[in-house]
């Protein structure tokens, strides 16, 4: 009603910070949650195709990859040392279970924590509300 009467365009609210990462962890924009953030598996789209939100220079490096590793790293020496220490397998059937697990989590998390760090880097990008 005051927006109209004095004929200002409403302002772009903006997310919180653990919504913005939440999003990107959900492979989603960080500004609008609607748009997609990649455009293939792990190319990160140039702008939101909902609300035109600018991801040019956001550029993850190494960080998802490293996060990746560790947390693939925990679960699958945490099932290791679960499957060594019952007793009941051999190495290969251990093996056999493991290494697909590892690959599996790995291929599934890559994107996961690429989506978050995007989603932390455009959140550090933003200029701070004054
Ligand atoms: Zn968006």
């Amino acid at each position: 009603m005051l927006i109209a009467a004095t004929g200002l365009a409403p302002m772009k609210s903006d997310p919180s910070s653990g919504l913005s990462l939440l999003r990107g962890l959900t492979r989603k924009c960080p500004s609008c949650g609607v748009g997609k953030l990649f455009a293939s598996y792990l190319k990160p789209r140039d702008s939101c195709e909902h609300c035109q939100e600018s991801f040019a220079g956001l550029n993850a490096d190494d960080g998802p990859a490293w996060l990746t590793v560790g947390a693939v790293t925990i679960i699958s020496v945490s099932l290791l040392f679960i499957l060594e220490s019952s007793g009941g397998y051999s190495y290969t059937v251990e093996m056999l279970i493991v290494l697909p697990t590892t690959i599996a989590l790995a291929l599934l998390l890559l994107p996961l924590t690429k989506g978050f760090f995007i989603a932390a880097l455009w959140l550090l990008s933003r200029k701070p509300n004054t």
